[in-house]
């Protein structure tokens, strides 16, 4: 018994360094596979692969955090698809300097994957009860850098304005005009614009304040509600 205890431990000391956690290789093919599937920034792999997507999931959903597809997470609500998580982030062009502003929180994914990018991520949520689980959900796996606020997207952050970078994760019928005026001159905002089809828009501020944007990719996303009249 004894021989057999010292082959287990030194087949495990031999063993290669054991995955920070159980999905760790999950992480790392998801990565690849977004890196197949044209992402490019090392920075943004790097981040798919340290972010726990399973951590931002309802349990019964965990098993299927790595596949690359959007997940419910509650309250008709979801989390988008890794690959338009990532594509929306390299799109965004964020760097260590950047206060980011995002609408949207959800489950708080996209903030923790911008978190490791930007200096600041402000994150607006409409659902007081989204809100909060994300607020706890971040700061309990240690994104400092993250602020959540239960609010209406529609009038973006006006206290912490102006912002580099917004990123918008549900779908507005057009670019709302607050969040236009939020953005700082050479500022990005990436938004998925449109009520019956949907496009990924990317929206740049120049620095003498001209407006510019294009369409990329059509998207799916769950609308950008209208506030409730209080
Ligand atoms: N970024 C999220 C997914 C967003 S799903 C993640 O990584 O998990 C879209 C979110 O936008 C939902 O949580 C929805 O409640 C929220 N939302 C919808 N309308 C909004 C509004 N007007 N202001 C702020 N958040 C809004």
């Amino acid at each position: 018994m004894p021989t057999i205890l010292l082959l287990c431990v030194l087949a495990a000391l031999a063993a290669p360094r054991e995955p920070t956690d159980a999905y760790q290789r999950d992480r790392e093919n998801l990565a690849a596979n977004l890196s197949r599937a044209g992402i490019h920034d090392q920075r943004v792999l790097a981040a798919m692969r340290t972010v726990p997507r399973h951590l931002f999931v309802p349990q019964p959903y965990r098993l299927f955090a790595y596949a690359d597809r959007p997940l419910p997470i509650g309250l008709g609500q979801t989390i988008s698809q890794p690959y338009i998580v990532a594509i929306m982030t390299e799109s965004l062009e964020v760097n260590g300097s950047h206060r980011v502003l995002e609408i949207g929180t959800g489950s708080g994914y996209q903030a923790a994957v911008l978190s490791g990018l930007a200096r600041e991520i402000f994150s607006v949520e409409l659902e007081p009860e989204l809100a909060s689980a994300a607020k706890e959900r971040l700061q309990r796996l240690g994104y400092s850098n993250v602020v959540v606020k239960q609010g209406d997207g529609y009038e973006g952050w006006a206290e912490k304005a102006p912002f580099d970078r917004i990123i918008v994760t549900a779908a507005p019928p057009e670019i709302p005009r607050k969040l236009i005026e939020q953005l700082k001159p050479g500022g990005r905002l990436i938004a998925p614009v449109g009520t019956e089809g949907q496009w990924l828009e990317i929206v740049d501020k120049s620095l003498s304040g001209r407006i510019t944007s294009r369409r990329t990719l059509p998207v799916i996303f769950v609308p950008m509600r209208p506030a409730p009249k209080r």
